[in-house]
């Protein structure tokens, strides 16, 4: 298929927001798309080349690629760069660029879908020392044989700065569309999604199978499941009140949530957001399998850093030290982790899904032996309100945060948050309830005992309809002097000469980074703010949202997407709900 098919389609979806347009685009894209090919194209919309879990990083940087296009094009690099900097957009510097370059010479082949692909494919898997040149060698090729739309649509793909806007739930109503003829069937792509986490092998069996391909749709050992996620309450009398009559209690530990897919000694460890996390856990790797009786399985488990001679949990940030490339063996022996089992989705070939949670949690304690090293997550059947506030005292002793509510009737929900689970913190450390993960986008130099970090951060939301990251506030408390190390460590290398224009913020920065860090903070109120962008216009024209007070917990969700970072919306309901708060007690 040509690739100017893809470009086209590329530059249409850009020029619009709305989603039923959006969807319109894609029905039309994919209705001409070949079955072989239609996993690449849902893959390439996303800017990605095969599923997050695989890793697949194409980690081009600008100066590479304006090499490759004064290549291609014989243009100098100052001429370039200087398009550049007028439009803020490489791809769209580079169309100029080659658009004059056409005038004069003649396209020597059309380029195909599949070229492009396994060309790209071919650049993130170079490594060693002459990787450089060999990358500039393939992208100058294509760019060679590009027209200019396509050289801009190669080089967003390239730098990671695809925006099409087109959410994961766009692509399955268009594939719905396109391949059952109607939206309504929706719910199968969802399930065959949440159940692989491969948006293009599901493209790809509607598109073969039909319908009815989804309906049999099957867990695969060491593609990841996507989690089950539980809505929050704030007391055990509301608890009660929407969980029944009797109901499970586990203990909520403060660690990284894990997903282990083991077959015989073969084991691979996927994060919360379905990044594969083997190498920070070797030794989970090595003793899982003892524990196991069965011949494949895949558990849910929340792994903890333990102080070794008392047996206490210890917070999450202890799990931080783990978070590195190199001498791994002496983090695991200096920070020493216990694996808790919380769930068993698939066990012997078969999916437990569908089992309830009280079949599931039978079903693990049958498989997985304990020991030192592994255990079943503390559990009680909870009857009454006074049972909950015991077993939550128990937990909040053991160092743990609070407890997980779990219906004992209910199959486990891939991939969606809903009442079957509810999660019950004791103390809202603040007055707002709830703490709020926010995405690092900005720094400011410290001074004083903080020369030479990042003394003062610039926090943004994510805003899901425009998939930005708006800010929401600045914030230079809670850090801890190790703490300030480490962001220094993570945030350094995320420093980008121009600010990604997924940030919108009217700060000026002394540093922008590439959003991709999150972290957590907790703060005394939400107001108004002339400032900052976060919901802007929602509730006042004219303003955003801002944080008052805030505070980092000295949490960094390393194991948490931005995409996963509170919204726009949570940040909306949190306003209204302290807005409802004050007017309860003006009543009183
Ligand atoms: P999300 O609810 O989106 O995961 P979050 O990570 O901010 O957001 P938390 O308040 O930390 O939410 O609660 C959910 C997390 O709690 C799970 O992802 C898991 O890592 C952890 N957890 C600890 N103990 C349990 C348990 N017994 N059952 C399920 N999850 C648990």
């Amino acid at each position: 298929m040509e690739f100017s098919i893809l470009a086209e389609a590329f530059y249409k979806m850009e020029s619009t927001r709305k989603r039923l347009e959006l969807t319109q685009f894609l029905v039309e894209l994919f209705e001409k798309t070949p079955h072989d090919v239609i996993a690449k194209i849902v893959y390439l919309l996303q800017g990605k080349l095969r599923p997050d879990f695989e890793g697949v990083e194409l980690g081009v940087a600008e100066k590479l690629a304006i090499r490759a296009i004064s290549k291609s094009s014989g243009s100098t690099i100052k001429k370039i760069e200087d398009e550049y900097r007028k439009g803020g957009d490489l791809g769209q510097a580079a169309s100029i660029i080659m658009e004059q370059k056409t005038q004069t010479t003649f396209l020597v082949e059309d380029i195909t879908i599949e070229r492009v692909y396994e060309t790209l494919f071919k650049i993130a898997n170079l490594e060693g020392s002459r990787s450089q040149d060999m990358k500039m060698k393939y992208i100058s090729s294509l760019l060679n044989d590009a027209n200019p739309l396509e050289a801009s649509y190669i080089l967003k793909i390239l730098l990671g700065t695809l925006r099409l806007g087109v959410a994961e739930n766009t692509v399955m109503d268009a594939l719905a569309i396109a391949f059952s003829g109607s939206k309504e069937n929706r719910k199968s792509l969802e399930h065959a999604y949440s159940v692989s986490s491969d948006l293009g092998k599901v493209a790809e069996v509607i598109a073969t199978k039909g319908i009815e391909g989804m309906e049999k749709f099957e867990i695969v050992l060491f593609n990841p499941i996507r989690p089950m996620l539980a809505d929050r309450v704030k007391s055990e009398e509301e608890a009660m009140e929407k969980m029944g009559e009797e109901f499970a209690a586990e203990y909520k530990l403060d660690g990284e949530r894990v997903q282990l897919h083991i077959e015989g000694d073969k084991v691979v460890l996927y994060s919360r957001s379905l990044e594969n996390i083997s190498s920070y856990y070797p030794d989970i790797i090595e003793k899982i399998p003892k524990a196991i009786q069965a011949d494949n399985i895949i558990l849910e488990a929340e792994a903890v850093a333990m102080n070794e001679n008392t047996g206490e949990f210890l917070p999450f940030q202890e799990l931080m030290h783990r978070r590195r490339k190199y001498k791994i063996e002496k983090a695991v022996t200096q920070y020493p982790i216990s694996v808790n089992l919380f769930d068993i989705l698939y066990c012997n070939g078969k999916s437990c899904l569908e089992l309830s949670y009280k079949d599931r949690r039978e079903k693990l304690e049958k498989v997985v032996k304990e020991d030192e090293f592994v255990k079943y997550i503390p559990m009680a059947i909870v009857k009454n309100e006074n049972e909950v506030e015991d077993f939550m005292e128990n937990s909040i002793n053991a160092g743990s945060e609070g407890l997980m509510l779990k219906m004992l009737d209910k199959p486990y929900q891939a991939g969606s948050r809903g009442n079957y689970w509810l999660k019950l913190k004791r103390e809202y450390q603040n007055e707002l309830g709830d703490s709020l993960d926010l995405v690092v986008i900005g720094g400011f130099f410290g001074k004083g005992r903080r020369t030479g970090s990042y003394g003062t951060l610039l926090l943004a939301t994510y805003d899901e309809d425009e998939d930005t990251f708006p800010s929401i506030c600045k914030v230079g408390t809670g850090f801890s002097d190790e703490s300030l190390d480490q962001l220094y460590q993570i945030l350094h290398p995320k420093v980008t000469i121009k600010k990604n224009p997924r940030i919108i913020s009217e700060m000026e920065a002394d540093v922008w980074f590439e959003p991709e860090l999150v972290i957590e903070v907790v703060a005394s109120e939400i107001t108004l703010s002339p400032i900052h962008k976060a919901a802007k216009d929602v509730i006042r024209k004219g303003a955003g949202l801002a944080l008052r007070f805030p505070k980092f917990t000295g949490k960094i969700r390393v194991e948490k997407a931005v995409e996963d970072a509170s919204t726009n919306e949570e940040v909306i309901t949190l306003y209204k709900g302290q807005k409802k708060v004050a007017h309860d007690k003006n009543l009183m």
